[in-house]
């Protein structure tokens, strides 16, 4: 058949099944002029299988379509630079690499902000990442007090 082999599988056998769906149909077409209750009863149910069948392998097609799409993301994107963050060829912005890693989601990270006492971070819109790229300088109040452990990763 040509074009065949540029169809996916799951296309074909998509295809195959309503071939078999449309032969199930002339059977019942047949069966109407029986009195074999359990006869139309079989088809009936021959007929909820294709259908589950189709919507299972409708299922797979869709997830490999992501995974294909995923794939080819991967390709192009990558991890540089000292915050650990990912790029995409030919873009300067970070990508937020919790999104990115756990979700497949291309995600910017925004601007630069200031935060604290001269410390400057990122943080992601979408799923609240932080990533500190000058932590901010410890300040003096909290330095005394007991619980310095606790803002201990603050300090430079
Ligand atoms: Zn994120």
């Amino acid at each position: 058949m040509p074009g065949m082999t540029d169809q996916l599988p799951a296309t074909l056998i998509v295809n195959t099944l309503n071939g078999a769906l449309g032969l199930l149909n002339q059977a019942r077409e047949f069966a109407k002029h029986s009195k074999d209750i359990e006869l139309k009863q079989k088809l009936s149910e021959i007929q909820d299988a294709l259908m589950e069948v189709k919507d299972e392998v409708n299922k797979l097609s869709d997830d490999n379509e992501e995974l294909r799409k995923r794939l080819l993301q991967k390709e192009n994107v990558k991890l540089k630079g000292e915050f650990g963050y990912f790029y995409k060829d030919g873009d300067d912005s970070p990508l937020c690499p919790k999104c990115f890693q756990k979700d497949g989601k291309e995600v910017f990270l925004p601007p630069l902000e200031e935060w604290g006492n001269d410390g400057l971070r990122r943080k992601c819109t979408v799923c609240d990442y932080v990533k500190f790229e000058r932590r901010p300088k410890a300040d003096k109040v909290l330095s005394s007090r007991s619980d310095w452990q606790d803002i201990s990763g603050y300090t430079r």
